[in-house]
């Protein structure tokens, strides 16, 4: 296939590597070009625009940051949809709104464009590993279309609605990361503060009924003192920062709001950028 790729950050990268290495032809663009520049090495070519990049394709991928970001690379000036073949398929891959998402796709409808979203989870291991789990909202028929593509990026392929669906269950996702993230931040912290060695306990606990990827991985980043972000605390907070808007009164979401305090804490002293695993350092302790 013909393939327009937008974003090729943390996630995008390897994800468009994949499809690339699978034969499919690629048309990449990223907004600071130089992040491209491994894929066009490798025979992709390269777009100066969102648009450029939607030219002449079957279907075309985005994964961006926030919900405004994936408004403009797809529907704004030079957007995707300025150039798109009719009968085009977007399959939108960033973590965003659900209902800005159900929005999105009617307006493409419009314009003879087809739309699935497909966020994912597994994290960067995930994407350089091919290995995520993608969550479909939209037309059977669309997902079917898009599964050859999907198959190269991850392994579990859900059709879980209509449109706006697959970004439903992401948000689901991600109050299950946020409960498991801040469990593991609040007990390593305390078996620290306690005199255990972290690594140790990290073993010993995955052993029993506390196992969990968030324990096994994001625990040993913290055991190791690893910051660096796989995925951004910034991020995690945009995603639980979409359920709260939604449901601003709602007192069943305390896990959503517990978590998302930590993250606000950390952002305000200006390690938004850091890994989630960073919430550790909220609870008094830096390793
Ligand atoms: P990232 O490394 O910050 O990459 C974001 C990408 O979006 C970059 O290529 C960036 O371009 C581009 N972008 C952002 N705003 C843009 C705009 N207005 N116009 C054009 N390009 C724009 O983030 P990431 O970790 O890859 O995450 C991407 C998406 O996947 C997010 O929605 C995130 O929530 C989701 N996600 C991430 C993970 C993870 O573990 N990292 C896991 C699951 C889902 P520049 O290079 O110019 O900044």
């Amino acid at each position: 296939m013909k393939i327009g790729f937008i974003g090729t950050g943390i996630m995008g990268l390897p994800m468009a590597g994949h499809l690339l290495s699978a034969g499919h032809e690629l048309q990449v663009y990223n907004r600071t070009a130089a992040k491209a520049q491994p894929l066009i090495d490798k025979g992709a070519i390269s777009a100066n625009t969102p648009a450029e990049a939607a030219r002449g394709a079957d279907i075309v991928i985005s994964i961006v940051s926030r919900t405004e970001d994936v408004l403009q690379v797809l529907t704004g000036d030079d957007g995707a949809a300025q150039a798109a073949t009719p009968g085009c398929l977007f399959i939108d891959m960033s973590t965003i709104d659900s209902v800005a998402t159900e929005k999105l796709g009617k307006e493409l409808n419009t314009m003879g464009i087809e739309f699935i979203d497909a966020p994912v989870s597994g994290g960067e291991g995930g994407a350089i590993n091919a290995t995520l789990t993608i969550f479909c909202g939209g037309k059977a028929e669309n997902v079917e279309r898009a599964r050859p593509a999907l198959e190269c990026m991850g392994k579990k392929i859900n059709h879980m609605g209509p449109c706006g669906a697959g970004q439903t269950a992401k948000a689901c996702n991600q109050i299950l990361v946020a409960g498991a993230l801040l469990g593991v931040a609040e007990a390593l912290a305390f078996g620290s503060k306690k005199g255990l060695d972290l690594h140790q306990l990290i073993e010993a606990t995955s052993g029993g009924s506390a196992k969990s990827w968030q324990l096994e991985s994001i625990g040993k980043d913290i055991a190791d003192g690893n910051f660096d972000p796989g995925f951004m605390a910034e991020l995690m907070e945009k995603d639980l920062g979409m359920i709260l808007a939604a449901n601003p009164t709602d007192e069943n979401f305390p896990v959503t709001r517990a978590t998302i305090e930590r993250l606000q804490k950390l952002m305000a002293q200006g390690d938004g950028k850091l890994g989630t695993q960073a919430v550790y350092q909220t609870f008094g302790s830096s390793k």
